[in-house]
């Protein structure tokens, strides 16, 4: 199996015919898509001006794709480095995490569904490195009550998330299945009180 980077050589080959460059940048998303394979590549189309279904994009926007994923990759990487040698540092020292914290990062190690968009069409707009780094942010301070990357607080329990953790808080703002760690337990009982079920009764 190609790993990340020789799929992003893959893309940027000017020898390479059109559809297998755009192909290699799809199979990128399979190794890191922070918002899930679909909506990641949902949100690079739109950024870059790729027709989603388009077979022979232009080059030059393809890599400009691929430059955006690379960058949020780098970022995350060194979030999940950082995270791995504190942990280590932790559990050497008898220091005990929650597990959902744990749990979460088993979960999306490597970066794929980090910030899960359970609706490939309603995700974030701004750049992904922007929207990781926010993310990051809010993992490494105390939890809070807004969503980590948009910052509203409209998060609402949905039961039928179309991958793991299966249910969870979700924002109504930019899409996000809000990571629970970040989120105080007040807040994640307010979201739990609000469900997908009982917005649909109320429209
Ligand atoms: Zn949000």
């Amino acid at each position: 199996m190609a790993g990340f980077r020789s799929l992003a050589r893959q893309v940027r080959d000017p020898r390479s015919d059109l559809a297998l460059r755009r192909y290699s940048l799809r199979k990128c998303l399979e190794r890191f898509a922070p918002y899930g394979h679909r909506a990641t590549w949902h949100h690079l189309c739109a950024r870059h001006r790729i027709e989603p279904e388009d077979r022979a994009p232009d080059p030059v926007r393809l890599v400009r794709a691929l430059e955006e994923l690379e960058e949020a990759r780098a970022v995350w990487l060194g979030y999940e480095a950082g995270f791995a040698e504190r942990r280590r540092r932790e559990k050497h020292e008898g220091l005990r995490r929650p597990g959902a914290f744990d749990d979460w990062h088993r979960r999306t190690w490597g970066g794929n569904g980090v910030a899960r968009c359970d609706d490939p069409v309603v995700h974030p707009s701004a750049p992904l490195g922007e929207v990781l780094g926010r993310l990051i942010a809010a993992l490494e301070s105390e939890p809070g009550t807004t969503c980590p990357v948009c910052a509203r607080a409209g998060i609402v329990w949905r039961q039928d998330l179309d991958h793991e953790p299966w249910s969870g808080p979700v924002c109504t703002d930019c899409g996000i299945v809000v990571p629970q760690p970040v989120l105080t337990p007040g807040a994640l009982a307010r979201a739990r009180r609000i469900r997908t079920r009982d917005l649909t009764s109320a429209a």
